[in-house]
């Protein structure tokens, strides 16, 4: 007889993931990743921050037996985020109208409001841009979400294609869920202007539309402060909104999938429904978030030189990004390429659109060893001062 999963088909890769499988199995010596999006020092290694490791000394000191977190994490790590996200002396954070809980990444924070929005409104649709992190589409339609897209790349502008972005949502249905990246766009690195953010929020507004922002790179664009100054946007309109938070990047703790979801409501007794909602959603997935990654974060948040410190370690990483964008700007030029490369240094985070197409990608993957996804998405902070020469060369090689 047939086996229980012989009708089982195989599933496609994970695009990015997928990336990293090859690239471990090239023998190439010279191979770079500029796939994932992770953040590497000047030696190419993974950083463990040094504010971490002394929360964690902190945290040792003091062994505590690992009994449940409540459903929605530690209040402690959720007033953190809270303050972080809407600033400490917020007025929606005074009048308890916003509600934040623990989440597995930013990804958890992600999922957790999906599924309760789906349960809120079940024929409400999902806008994401085009194009976005690979993973948006899958995860609201893996909620039950018809997803589409809203404009946003102009590559022969090299920026934000904002009338059509602008156009889609004002043909958007009342109660569509948009997905907004809050700064440092992935994967094009173009962020709207503060003017432009205005007006997304009038047609936001104007339409009924349900915001749903995406932050998982504050501090990699230009500041803590300045990144989630679209945030004050938002709360200054008086609409609710949703935000996920991500601290796998800004505390180099990927694996430890720290996040949040905060959603900001009318009233703190609307909070409250919302709140015991979220729950729900929380208590049948996973029942309730783990421990270690979200006391390091609210140990390093709520102890004054640890903030320092982990603001000056985020402000390094933010500033070795930029750097290796005016690097690669400058070899590239070096090395005979005559076109206006100056967008390299107008994009904001991780990652650069490099405009290569997936033909050239493929290219700088067999030839170089260098492994990009065929977007022309490149990881620049994978970038340092021993690879920068060689990845520059080889792009130029392949771009004239
Ligand atoms: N959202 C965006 C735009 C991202 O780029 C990423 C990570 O790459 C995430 C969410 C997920 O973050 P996390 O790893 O914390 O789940």
């Amino acid at each position: 007889s047939a086996s229980l999963f012989a009708s089982v088909d195989m599933a496609p890769r994970d695009p990015i993931l997928g990336l990293n499988e090859q690239f471990q199995a090239d023998p190439n010596p010279n191979k770079v990743n500029l796939g994932v999006g992770v953040y590497t020092d000047e030696n190419g290694k993974l950083p463990l921050l040094a504010c971490v490791k002394e929360a964690e000394n902190v945290l040792a000191e003091i062994p505590k037996p690992r009994g449940y977190l409540p459903i929605d994490g530690i209040a402690a790590y959720d007033k953190a985020v809270q303050s972080l996200v809407f600033g400490a002396d917020s007025e929606v954070l005074r009048a308890g109208r916003v509600v934040t809980v623990q989440a597995l990444g930013g990804t958890g924070g992600l999922k957790v409001g999906a599924d309760f929005l789906k349960r809120l409104n079940p024929s409400a649709r999902v806008l994401i841009s085009d194009p976005s992190w690979e993973n948006h589409r899958a995860l609201f339609e893996s909620a039950g979400f018809d997803v589409g897209n809203y404009p946003y790349y102009d590559a022969a502008a090299r920026g934000v294609a904002f009338e059509a972005m602008l156009g889609a949502l004002n043909q958007a249905q009342a109660g569509t869920v948009i997905v907004l990246h809050a700064c440092c766009h992935n994967p094009t690195g173009y962020d709207l202007t503060p003017a432009q953010w205005g007006q997304v929020i009038a047609v936001v507004q104007a339409r009924g539309l349900v915001p749903f922002l995406d932050m998982a790179y504050q501090g990699f664009g230009e500041g803590i402060a300045e990144d989630g100054a679209v945030i004050q946007q938002f709360v200054a309109s008086g609409l609710d909104f949703f935000v996920s938070t991500s601290f796998s990047k800004s505390f180099s703790l990927y694996g430890e999938r720290v996040g949040a979801l905060s959603v900001v409501c009318e009233s703190k007794e609307e909070a409250a429904r919302v709140l015991s909602q979220l729950k729900r959603v929380i208590r049948t997935n996973y029942s309730n978030p783990p421990t270690h990654g979200a006391q390091v974060v609210t140990t390093v948040l709520s102890t004054p030189a640890l903030r320092a410190q982990w603001e000056q370690e985020l402000a390094n990483m933010r500033e070795r990004i930029r750097s290796m964008r005016a690097a690669l700007v400058d070899r590239l030029k070096a090395h005979g390429v005559a076109t206006d490369l100056r967008f390299i240094t107008r994009q904001k985070g991780m990652f650069s659109y490099s405009g290569l197409t997936p033909q050239q990608m493929e290219r700088l993957r067999a030839e170089y060893g260098i492994y990009g996804v065929s977007t022309g998405r490149i990881c620049v902070a994978a970038l340092n001062t021993h690879n920068i020469d060689y990845v520059a060369k080889a792009m130029a090689a392949i771009m004239r």
